[in-house]
């Protein structure tokens, strides 16, 4: 249920889906997605559906961490990133595979712990991560080319912003449960030009640091 043919399957699926950039399709086609869920789970892992990881979250959909991270690379360059909502850190291991540094932060310390386990052991050395409410970013290590948020909050967080390099993207889910759309924001020097893209549906972005 996790072999290789099962995770082309899922390849197949994305592809189906409009994601075109094989970097993305390659790197998923490779990763183990079922270390980052439960073993009871992990036969529905290369299924195209988000799973329940605890503490009331989810390891998101593949579709969605395929097309969040393909409107990442988009324009290219792209060498610093940082991910709000480390999650069980699935997200996480596509992105250091495709991008330089990936500075990821969790308020579920738990989460955060275990996702760091499977960053060690897939020798992921280039993922740092903080334990914080990263509605704040992580402004000492501010700037990023790009900015993704795996977690919904219905008022876009201007501190985000404010840690983009000029031309840097931040991606964004926001909005109520069930009216949520993916929003991609371009800083152009102090502007910032906005792109609603499509419906989507996370778990909310919520304050302050949980143990
Ligand atoms: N990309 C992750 C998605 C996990 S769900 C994955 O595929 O596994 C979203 C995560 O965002 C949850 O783990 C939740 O605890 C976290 N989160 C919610 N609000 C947050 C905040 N303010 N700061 C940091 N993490 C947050």
């Amino acid at each position: 249920m996790t072999s290789q043919r099962t995770r082309d399957r899922l390849i197949n699926i994305l592809r189906t889906n409009n994601i075109k950039n094989e970097d993305v399709l390659s790197v998923m086609a490779s990763m183990p997605r079922h270390l980052f869920v439960d073993e009871a789970l992990s036969s529905r892992a290369y299924e195209n559906i988000s799973l329940p990881i605890g503490h009331g979250q989810t390891i998101s959909q593949p579709y969605m961490v395929a097309r969040m991270t393909e409107l990442l690379l988009e324009g290219g360059n792209v060498k610093r990133v940082l991910e709000v909502g480390t999650g069980s850190g699935y997200q996480t291991a596509i992105l250091s595979k495709l991008v330089f540094s990936v500075f990821s932060v969790e308020r579920i310390k738990p989460l955060l712990d275990s996702a760091k386990d499977k960053f060690r052991q897939l020798k992921l050395n280039n993922v740092l991560t903080r334990h914080s409410d990263g509605g704040w970013g992580w402004p000492e290590k501010a700037f990023y080319d790009a900015i993704i948020v795996t977690a919904a909050p219905e008022k876009l967080p201007i501190s985000l912003l404010e840690q983009l390099v000029d031309g840097g993207k931040l991606i964004i889910p926001m909005g109520k449960k069930g009216e949520q759309e993916l929003l991609v924001f371009q800083r152009v020097g102090d502007k910032f030009h906005k792109k609603i893209l499509e419906k989507v549906s996370f778990v909310p972005l919520l304050n302050g640091r949980a143990q």
